[in-house]
């Protein structure tokens, strides 16, 4: 049988549809949330059933052919060029069983259809702070939810997990299984996952949303906040984000051209107390915005109004032990309203119960970092992150594989590393070899097959 025909042969397999380079919708299929960079893949599968992605993995074990998997391309690393794009993002259901408090979704499903379907039963799941980012894409990363503090990763939630490596075998893990915590924090690197469960909280409300101080009170606010950070418990998780906003329309008058400190807050306890743990933060002075208040938690996704539309963006991230006084004034040096620096850096607050050993042996290391500090700048701004990591070095325990964001050097060996202690990378490499010896998945944080 010729080649040509047996690959035809192999997609008519699919129930979705296929996309080549030069067809009509190729570029549609392909595009994403980032679009600094993009897959350029030579098949582009567009998976409806568990039964595509299978049958994708094998046709391209067959052709030893390299495999990428996108939902929403707002974690997108190492782009294809070449290979077969898996695309879940057709793969949206979700199934929820109030009765367990569990959450059945496909490999596409967002965080904001996740919370808005778990909403309706009076339940919410751990997500992070933008309602677009993919929940699967997100949990293989560990997942730093809104409550970070209060409910430790994300991914600790995961019950179970449908998973397609590349031998083309369809696995269903649960906690104990050899490869489930390894699933859980190496990204895409030993398969495909096309569905799992997840479990949900019964949560309704939060007590939160943004402090916006002017420039003339970025330093103070950050140094309250890092105080006040010591002082806070585990039901409140925040993150100081300083930024310059553009001077364009769509941005709110008062926000226009300004450089700011905004702190977001996210309280899971009474309004009240939440009131009275946020009134150190507010009696720093005259904030340009103020919608800290209770919520439902379908409106959760406004404490960090991440945006929504696609852009050009690359990040990387430095988990910190401490964030002392020095740490801070080392880092308004380097990237503060007076550095020059044309970044937005955020510092989240993460202890409580990010910092427990982990159940179910996630492979998410640095958990004793008590805050990371997230990096995010234009393609071109990878001179300046290198800067301010540096200026952060003396307090740096390793990166966040979910922060790191963007292709080509940001997506190196060394961050990846950076991610785990060196005796979790050594076992996540050996399974990589057991599973993935061709490392067929490798349009990711890749972790090299140990040989
Ligand atoms: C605006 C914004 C806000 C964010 N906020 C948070 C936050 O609060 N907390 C946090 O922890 N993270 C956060 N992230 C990071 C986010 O969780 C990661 O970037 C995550 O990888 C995005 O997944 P995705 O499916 O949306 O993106 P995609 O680009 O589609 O996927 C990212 C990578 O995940 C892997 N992947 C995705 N789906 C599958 C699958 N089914 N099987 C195997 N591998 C798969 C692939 O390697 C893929 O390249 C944020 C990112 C952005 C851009």
């Amino acid at each position: 049988m010729g080649n040509d025909t047996a690959q035809t042969l192999a997609i008519d397999a699919f129930t979705g549809p296929v996309f080549r380079p030069g067809d009509p919708d190729y570029d549609t299929e392909i595009a994403g949330f980032q679009t600094a960079y993009t897959h350029r893949p030579a098949l582009v599968v567009g998976a409806v059933h568990t039964e595509d992605v299978r049958a994708a993995v094998e046709y391209a074990a067959r052709h030893d052919l390299p495999i990428a998997v996108q939902a929403t391309g707002h974690g997108l690393s190492v782009a294809a060029d070449g290979g077969v794009l898996i695309s879940t993002r057709r793969m949206t259901g979700i199934r929820i069983d109030p009765a367990s408090r569990t959450a059945h979704i496909g490999a596409g499903v967002r965080a904001g259809a996740l919370v808005e379907a778990a909403a309706e039963h009076g339940l919410a799941p751990l997500n992070g702070s933008s309602p677009s980012v993919g929940v699967v894409g997100y949990l293989l990363g560990g997942g730093v939810g809104l409550l970070a503090r209060r409910y430790g990763y994300a991914a600790e939630h995961v019950r179970a997990i449908e998973l397609i490596t590349a031998d083309g075998r369809v696995w269903t893990l649960t906690p104990g299984d050899e490869l489930f915590g390894p699933v859980l924090g190496s990204g895409g690197n030993f398969g495909v996952v096309t569905a799992l469960d997840v479990e949900l909280l019964p949560l309704t409300e939060v007590y939160g949303g943004q402090l916006v101080f002017d420039t003339p009170l970025v330093e103070r606010a950050l140094d309250a906040w890092r105080r006040w950070t010591a002082t806070v418990p585990d039901e409140l998780t925040s993150t100081v984000t300083m930024l310059a906003f553009p001077d364009i329309p769509q941005v709110p008058a008062p926000l226009r051209g300004r450089y700011v400190a905004s702190i977001r807050t996210a309280f899971a306890g009474p309004a009240e107390e939440g009131e009275r743990l946020v009134a150190p933060l507010r009696a720093v002075g005259d904030r340009l915005k103020d919608d800290v208040r209770a919520m439902s938690y379908t409106e959760s996704h406004t404490i960090h109004s991440d945006p929504d539309h696609p852009h050009a963006y690359v990040a990387t991230n430095a988990m910190l032990d401490e964030f002392t006084e020095d740490a801070a004034a080392a880092l308004l040096v380097a990237a503060g309203p007076e550095s020059g620096a044309d970044a937005v850096v955020d510092v989240r607050h993460l202890g409580g119960a990010l910092a427990r050993p982990s159940e179910a042996a996630i492979a998410v290391d640095h958990r004793e970092a008590g805050y990371i500090v997230r990096i995010i700048t234009g393609p071109e701004g990878t001179a300046t992150q290198a800067r301010i990591r540096a200026a952060l070095a003396p307090w740096t325990l390793g990166n966040s594989l979910n922060f790191l964001y963007g292709a080509g050097s940001e997506a190196d060996e060394a961050q990846t590393r950076a991610g785990y202690r060196p005796e979790t990378y050594a076992r996540l490499a050996a399974l990589k070899a057991e599973h993935d010896p061709a490392n067929l998945f490798r349009f990711n944080r890749n972790i090299r097959p140990a040989h």
